[in-house]
Formats: structure tokens, C-alpha cells, sequence
């Protein structure tokens, strides 16, 4: 039954994830998401079933349109492989918990995430409406309406807390430091983790985004550095290593 599950929700998580290469390279452009049907983005003309099977479409095509032979996106190959490979694994790694369902939301948003911030310098509000909701009635649905309720104590005070930072940043730096994105997206690090570990979360993601941010201000002139890919990350990583973070934080309190 085991492979039969991490088959499944490997397919599962390449599915969504040609899903998500839709929302997250559509909404930033205010276009729908259900018509016009998916296309391609040179010549438009209309995918057939075959075209649209996640992973092996690309590879049976290689990589190119079938009418006007231009170049496919390689980025969505490459999050329908990751998101099902994430999904099945997480499914090996928690078996059916709490950490499984919440874990499939936060690769969700992780993928939706890297796409629409580093194409767009956006986060799209819906997944995050969606993955808070999901977490509030899972918490409530595997522990109980208390530690649901407190988790949106959690979620505000992180969100709060990046929102004086914000403040701050404007006024020290005089220009947009955080997105209003990324604030939005510390309410669910707070919801999901709970406020100290989600300070964690916050100093990991300086961390990871250190370097990126050090490449692009030596290599590029905007100096715009899109934040919410290495926010979600550290988010990702605190959730799986929750116990090593719970040793590192024992040290400090
Ligand atoms: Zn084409």
C-alpha cells in the first residue's frame, strides 16, 4: 500500500504543480486562470491531453512546442517533478499526521511562491488565505480549538512584528525593505509553527537569502531582491527539522 500511496501522491503533486505554473504565472498578470484554456505562450493554440500530462508531456515533446516549436518552460518541468517528489516523500517521511497535510500545503506555496516572486516580485494572497484556513481546521481537527485559536494569536504577532520592521526599513533605508506580501506571509509562519519558532523561521530566511541578495547587488541594477522564496523555505525547513530547532531554541530559554 506504501507504493501505491507515494505513487499517488507524486502524480498528485506533478498535477498541481502544472496547476500552479497556471496561477502563479496568470493572477500576477490579471488574467484568468480558467480561460482561455491552457495554451501555449508563443503560438497559442490550445493544449491536447497529451500535451498536458505532467512531466512526461515534456519529455515525449522534448521540451518544445508541438505547432511552432518554441521552447516550453522549463521552470514548470522542473516544479512538477520537485512538487511530486516533495509530496511523496513528505508522505514516506510523516506517514498520514497532521505534519503530512500541513507539509502538503507549504510545498504548495513554496512552488507558487518561487514562481511568482522571482517572475513577478509578487505573492499572490489566495494560497495564503487557502493554506491559513487549512491550518486553522487542521490544527483545530488534530488537537483542538484552543491551540487552533492560539495559533492566530501566533500568526499576529509575527505578522505584526514584520510589519514594524517594515516601518523601520522605510524609514532607515527610505524605500519598500519588505513587501506587504511577505508580511502577510508571517502570519501563516506564526500560525504554523507558533511565534518563537517562527522568529527561527524569520533569522534562517536572512540566512539563506544572504547570499542570493549579495549575487544580485554585486551583479544586478535594480537591487530588487524578491524575500518570500527564502521566508517559505526557512519556513520549510523549521517544519521538518522541528525538533532540532526545538533543541537550539532550549538553549536560549
Ligand atoms: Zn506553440
Amino acid at each position: 500500500m506504501e507504493v501505491f500511496y507515494t505513487i499517488f501522491f507524486w502524480v498528485i503533486g506533478s498535477t498541481l504543480a502544472s496547476f500552479y505554473c497556471v496561477i502563479a504565472t496568470r493572477l500576477p498578470e490579471g488574467k484568468s486562470i480558467v480561460k482561455p484554456r491552457s495554451h501555449c505562450m508563443h503560438c497559442h493554440h490550445e493544449l491536447s491531453w497529451y500535451e498536458l500530462i505532467p512531466v512526461f508531456s515534456y519529455l515525449f515533446l522534448r521540451g518544445k512546442c508541438r505547432v511552432c516549436q518554441k521552447k516550453i518552460p522549463f521552470f514548470c518541468f522542473l516544479a512538477e517533478i520537485i512538487t511530486g517528489t516533495l509530496f511523496a516523500s513528505s508522505y514516506l517521511y510523516f506517514g498520514f499526521s497532521y505534519e503530512f497535510y500541513v507539509s502538503l500545503f507549504l510545498i504548495s506555496l513554496l512552488i507558487l511562491i518561487f514562481i511568482s516572486d522571482f517572475l513577478y516580485m509578487i505573492i499572490l494572497d489566495s494560497p495564503l488565505v487557502i493554506t491559513g484556513i487549512a491550518v486553522f481546521f487542521l490544527k483545530w481537527r488534530f488537537y483542538n480549538l484552543d491551540t487552533a485559536l492560539s495559533s492566530l494569536v501566533d500568526g499576529a504577532i509575527l505578522f505584526f512584528f514584520m510589519l514594524v520592521v517594515a516601518f523601520l526599513g522605510k524609514i532607515l533605508f527610505k524605500r519598500e525593505a519588505l513587501g506587504g506580501g511577505d508580511i502577510k506571509l508571517s502570519f501563516i509562519i506564526g500560525m504554523t509553527v507558533g511565534a518563537p519558532y517562527g522568529f527561527m523561521v524569520l533569522v534562517l530566511s536572512t540566512f539563506l537569502a544572504l547570499p542570493y541578495a549579495t549575487f544580485s547587488l554585486l551583479t544586478n541594477t535594480s537591487h530588487e531582491v524578491p524575500y518570500g522564496p527564502f521566508l517559505i523555505s526557512a519556513l520549510c525547513i523549521v517544519f521538518l527539522y522541528y525538533d532540532k530547532f526545538s533543541y537550539i531554541l532550549n538553549l536560549f530559554t
